[in-house]
């Protein structure tokens, strides 16, 4: 099966369409999943950020999200994330697939592998400190409550990723999907650039020009807020894992430069209405595409990675 990071306009367009709730032991993902099949082939559409879009990028369950999609029996997933430009060449309207990311976010609980030594596997001393009953009781209530930033939820002992793994990052994103995403965006005339790179910074809020300067400066193609962890989770899940950024405008560094024009805000919404009616036509054409049993090095990911 498919999974989509993608928003509610996809639903109309597919048959038997079913809405499922997904419990994971990372907790819940960001909101139900929604399975339908278009051509035959079954999809699965999940809102990164939740149809009531009540996750900002920092507290968005990227764990619970990528194991939901895992326990479904996804393999692939295409993630299309709305980016800012840090290149003159690359205009809002674009769209980017990404063979690299640089991660600037902090913070996030980034892996599945944090090994059985976590504080939640140790006894509470009665003569621990007390911070560190402070930290034992944080952890058990995050447990209680769920994913959260501050305090990761670990799975239970006897899970598979209940191990410590150093796994493979040099390229990050499926080179089948990227290439497939990359064809049928060329073959419906849209402006599109391949094997570029995407900042993550943590967000909510968006860069100084300083800080947008600097990433424009180190040849970094956009800027994105959501990229760190899912697509390295994807990896660790071993599922197939490839971007498409739609470029909604230029990153403030590039304020200034005489080949760019000023963007208004009417400008960006335009642009990014008529991006969600161009991506959701490549996605169709990717689903009716795609070969959902194809073997991928994805799938093998973890066979390459240090593991004790
Ligand atoms: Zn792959």
């Amino acid at each position: 099966m498919l999974g989509i990071f993608g928003g509610s306009g996809f639903y109309k367009f597919l048959d038997n369409v079913k809405e499922v709730e997904v419990e994971t032991e990372f907790g819940k993902p960001s909101d139900k999943i929604f399975i339908g099949e278009y051509k035959g082939k079954k999809v699965a559409f999940l809102p990164r950020h939740s149809r009531a879009h009540n996750f900002p990028p920092h507290k968005i369950p990227y764990k619970a999200n990528i194991a939901a999609f895992k326990k479904l029996g996804v393999r692939q997933i295409i993630a299309p994330c709305a980016s800012g430009s840090l290149a003159p060449n690359i205009k809002p309207g674009d769209f980017v697939v990404c063979n690299q990311f640089v991660n600037f976010t902090w913070g996030r609980d980034d892996t599945f592998f944090h090994g059985s030594s976590h504080p939640r596997n140790y006894e509470i001393s009665t003569n621990s400190t007390k911070d560190s009953d402070n930290v034992i009781a944080r952890l058990d209530r995050a447990i209680q409550d769920g994913p959260s930033v501050d305090s990761p939820v670990e799975p239970a002992n006897n899970s598979w990723w209940n191990k410590v793994a150093h796994i493979s990052c040099a390229e990050p994103y499926c080179r089948y999907l990227s290439d497939l995403i990359f064809e049928v965006c060329q073959n419906l005339r849209m402006p599109v650039h391949k094997d570029k790179t995407v900042v993550v910074i943590n967000g909510p809020r968006f860069s100084t020009k300083g800080e947008s300067r600097f990433f424009s400066e180190q040849d970094w193609d956009v800027i994105n807020m959501t990229q760190y962890p899912e697509a390295i989770l994807a990896r660790e899940a071993e599922i197939c894992y490839a971007a498409v950024a739609l470029i909604t405008d230029y990153d403030a560094g590039l304020e200034g430069n005489p080949d760019i024009k000023p963007v208004t805000l009417d400008e960006v919404l335009k642009v990014f209405n008529e991006n969600n009616e161009k991506i959701k036509k490549a996605l169709f054409e990717v689903i009716d595409k795609i070969d959902e049993n194809r073997d991928c090095p994805c799938h093998k990911a973890l066979e390459g990675a240090v593991i004790s």
